[in-house]
């Protein structure tokens, strides 16, 4: 019997992925789930009831007891736009792990939640996972051309569960609870906007981290071709958010 393994993220994209591996891909299904215990509380409700619509084999909670902010303290270092020791840590290093010691590359095929128009992240997945076979079926355009919108509406009337809501808010994933240290001043405006204290909360970190790594900062902002540091206490005060670059997925499983 082959063996089919889902990464899990809790984000529609991957449960989509999770439901079609079910119901046309033959073999046993098992989800992943690495959490960072920085996700959002509905990002559980989501999950479970998923499961329920899904019916895997088998299901994996892999956590590291650690958040993103312990990640950064541990590794002093302050995940940026090129960094990310938190997806390393709290997801890419134990779904490495987990997946070697229990599956063959002869008989287990890994998936991702990647859609076709984003295809060149799956290449890059493929290449990190060697000699793993690594599948995403909304790439496959052939066998599920979904539109990057439509998918949302197709999880919702193949299965009822309500989407999490952080989509709703106008997040584009629901990783780390619309926090991102790889996000840029979009995505914290949304944050700002939509969850108040939990933006506080990340600034409050964001000041507290600077006695480990310096004066380091998520965002970052160009003046005149030079580069400053821009806290998200200072992004907090200031009023002008005038084009700003869209909302980028999170690609935690890449690098
Ligand atoms: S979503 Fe962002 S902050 Fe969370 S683990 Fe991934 S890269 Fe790190």
């Amino acid at each position: 019997m082959s063996n089919n393994v889902v990464f899990f993220s809790g984000g529609i994209s991957s449960a989509l992925t999770a439901l079609y591996v079910r119901k046309c891909i033959p073999g046993k299904l098992f989800l992943l789930f690495t959490d960072t215990l920085t996700e959002d509380e509905d990002l559980y409700r989501f999950i479970d009831e998923s499961i329920d619509a899904i019916k895997p084999d088998g299901v994996t909670h892999i956590t590291s007891g650690m958040n993103v902010w312990d990640v950064f303290y541990k590794a002093k270092y302050l995940g940026n736009s090129r960094v990310d020791p938190c997806s390393r840590i709290l997801k890419r290093e134990p779904a490495e792990r987990w997946i070697k010691e229990r599956y063959s590359t002869n008989n287990t095929t890994l998936f991702f939640g990647i859609h076709w128009s984003e295809i060149e992240r799956l290449n890059a997945i493929k290449s990190n996972w060697k000699p793993y076979v690594v599948r995403s079926p909304m790439c496959e355009w052939e066998s599920m051309p979904l539109a990057a919108g439509d998918i949302k509406s197709v999880w919702y009337n193949l299965t009822g569960v309500k989407i999490p809501r952080l989509y709703d808010m106008g997040f584009s994933h629901n990783n780390c609870g619309g926090f991102c240290c790889k996000a840029g001043k979009s995505h914290f405006k949304k944050l700002l906007e939509e969850l108040l204290d939990r933006y506080r909360y990340h600034a409050e970190k964001e000041i507290q981290i600077r006695s480990v790594v310096g004066n380091r900062t998520i965002l970052r902002e160009q003046l005149n071709g030079v580069k400053y540091m821009l806290s998200l206490e200072e992004f907090a005060k200031r009023e002008s958010t005038d084009n700003l670059p869209e909302c980028t997925s999170c690609q935690c499983f890449e690098a």
